[in-house]
């Protein structure tokens, strides 16, 4: 039988559409391993590397539901886009929306616009409201990124 779990990240990767994300490596930490306390995931698009938690890696039961695979691969692939590392690196540190009064360029910035996006499309697809999204935010961001999660989703979800 199929493990879910695989099934759920290929759909991922191949929504992006992009050959160059094939050499992409996926790390699967044990838990016991693995210290970020918010997140289950983490990208390091420098290195096309994508770390993940494995319980949550291997879930069974409602694999990766907010889809944070797709939000990985995207920063490999705006990373890839960038003119240099640089430009990658400015644009984690620039305001993607100047009106939104953020204390700091995370997640208002032109890098997590995109990863985001591509998320939220995604789980659109996947026939998540735009509740469904901000109640799984709700579990890993402060009230204070919402505007800009509201942004994005203003945006995904017009029509
Ligand atoms: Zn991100």
């Amino acid at each position: 039988m199929q493990k879910n779990y695989q099934t759920n990240y290929q759909s991922q990767l191949e929504t992006l559409d992009d050959d160059r994300l094939n050499d992409v490596t996926i790390a699967v930490i044990p838990d016991d391993l693995w210290s970020e306390k918010e997140q289950p995931s983490e990208s390091s698009a420098e290195n096309q590397l994508i770390s993940i938690k494995q319980s949550y890696f291997e879930a069974q039961e409602s694999p990766d539901e907010i889809a944070w695979m797709i939000h990985e691969l995207a920063h490999c692939q705006n990373f890839l886009d960038s003119n240099s590392p640089e430009d990658y690196q400015n644009n984690m540190r620039t305001f993607a929306y100047d009106d939104l009064d953020s204390e700091y360029s995370y997640p208002n910035n032109p890098v997590e616009k995109y990863t985001f996006t591509k998320q939220f499309q995604y789980l659109k697809q996947q026939n998540k409201s735009r509740d469904d999204i901000l109640k799984m935010l709700g579990d890993h961001y402060d009230k204070e990124d919402f505007p800009f999660f509201n942004k994005l989703l203003d945006d995904v979800y017009v029509q």
